[in-house]
């Protein structure tokens, strides 16, 4: 089946599934495969649970002419979102970087729909396979989509450029994320930067965050762009008004009181209101859609528990959001200041110099108590409290349980799932 037939049969139902246990009526499934599945062995249960049409790349799964036989399942479910993208008169704004997507995303998407029909990715799928289903949601009238790009080795945010063909991107930030896979600082640079080059490339438009020293340095070598900066004034002025315990800023001498914490959600905001502001919203509505917005998921979420006050930050990290959460956290108006960190992930080489960083990092700050949980935090040298899982660190809770109405920064990379601690402490 050509592409384009294929496309024509996606319109007349525009809805995908990847997963049998999820199909609607008349779905075009996708035989994908993972680690540990072959989606091709479950065409005849898509086509039982009323999938219209299978796509699988195994021709002894044939059944009938709804199971179509291609040359990778996954390549055609790119090859079909990037001709959908084609079709579309939507603009499409990529975002990526090391930190900050999925928070910029859901602002972006906040702003510019308080006056444009706009898709965004849902949750946090960013990958090969994440991107293709969030440009299929594209619908007939979308005027915006604002994609989340994710990636975790060189070449892959240009890949997911040539399936989602942006006209507009913004890179948050270049931190110490996925370390392992970029080989390095360096690497990351280069990987995220794939976005701007893509976009230089094909004489697109780029948002930059002059805030940053790297993105700074790179501005020369790009030359359709807008850009933000609290400090320098060749670019559109966005100030921070107040960090504690949530960012206000002020634009054009309108103050935005957000309910997001940390001076790190500062740059989030702004790329929020640098891309409004390039489309034109209104400013009022900009600030009414960041005020309103309100964050979940573990990501930086401040919660009252039993006495407690938490900042609940265990979605994820790596050595650059742990030390601006810890700086952040320190900076804090707050008594009986309590950390609990969890080991940080796909460092690779780097892993048992920057945890022992962090380790340090956090020692110096000097809060009340310290804990420190996983292999790679039991192996630095440290006086804080170092347990080696999550295991220890409920016995040892259990133990020494907390002081009533302590503050607990909590976080950790996704694997540790350091929200589990709510239900000990
Ligand atoms: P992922 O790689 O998992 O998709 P992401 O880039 O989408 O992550 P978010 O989910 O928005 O990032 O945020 C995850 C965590 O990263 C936040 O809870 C916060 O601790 C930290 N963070 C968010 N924004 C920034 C930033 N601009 N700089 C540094 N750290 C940040
Ligand atoms: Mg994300």
């Amino acid at each position: 089946m050509k592409i384009q037939d294929l496309h024509s049969a996606f319109l007349a139902n525009p809805s995908i599934s990847t997963d049998t246990r999820k199909i609607k009526a008349n779905d075009i499934f996708f035989a994908l495969k993972g680690d540990n599945f072959n989606g091709n062995t479950y065409a005849q249960k898509a086509l039982d649970s009323g999938a219209s049409i299978v796509i699988i790349d195994e021709e002894e799964y044939l059944i009938d002419d709804r199971t179509i036989l291609v040359e990778d399942v996954l390549t055609t479910l790119q090859q079909l979102a990037n001709f959908h993208r084609k079709q579309s008169k939507a603009q499409v704004i990529c975002l990526t970087g090391s930190n900050g997507k999925t928070t910029t995303k859901e602002l972006i998407n906040a702003v510019l729909s308080t006056t444009y029909k706009t898709i965004a990715t849902k949750g946090n799928l960013n990958n090969h396979i994440g991107v293709p289903l969030t440009l299929l949601t594209i619908e007939p009238d979308t005027e915006i989509a604002i994609i989340e790009m994710g990636a975790n080795h060189i070449k892959e945010i240009e890949f997911l450029c040539k399936i989602a063909e942006p006209d507009y991107g913004y890179i948050t930030n270049f931190g110490k994320a996925h370390l392992e896979g970029f080989g390095g600082v360096e690497g990351v640079i280069k990987g995220k930067s794939e976005l701007y080059e893509y976009l230089t490339s094909h004489n697109k438009n780029i948002f930059l965050n002059a805030d940053d020293p790297i993105q700074k340095t790179k501005l020369s070598t790009y030359t359709k762009k807008l850009g933000f900066s609290s400090t320098d004034s060749k670019y559109y002025t966005i100030k921070l008004a107040e960090a504690q315990p949530f960012v206000h800023l002020l634009v054009e001498d309108i103050r935005m009181e957000t309910n997001l914490i940390g001076a790190y959600n500062f740059s989030n905001c702004c790329g929020a209101i640098i891309i409004a502001k390039y489309f034109n919203v209104e400013l009022n509505d900009t600030k009414k859609a960041l005020e309103k917005y309100t964050p979940d998921n573990n990501r930086s979420q401040i919660l009252n528990n039993r006495g407690h006050y938490i900042v609940l930050d265990a979605y994820n990290a790596n050595p650059s959001s742990m030390s601006v959460a810890l700086e952040n956290f320190h900076s804090l108006n707050k008594q009986r200041k309590v950390i609990i960190l969890g080991d940080m992930f796909e460092l690779g080489e780097s892993a048992k110099e920057e945890h022992q960083n962090i380790s340090d990092l956090a020692t110096g700050l000097n809060f009340e108590e310290l804990i420190l949980v996983g292999e790679n935090f039991y192996l630095t040298d440290s006086i804080a409290i170092k347990l080696k899982n999550f295991e220890e660190l409920k016995s040892h809770l259990t133990k020494n349980p907390l002081h009533p109405k302590s503050s607990i920064l909590i976080k950790g990379s996704r694997g540790m799932a350091l929200e589990r601690v709510l239900d000990l402490i």
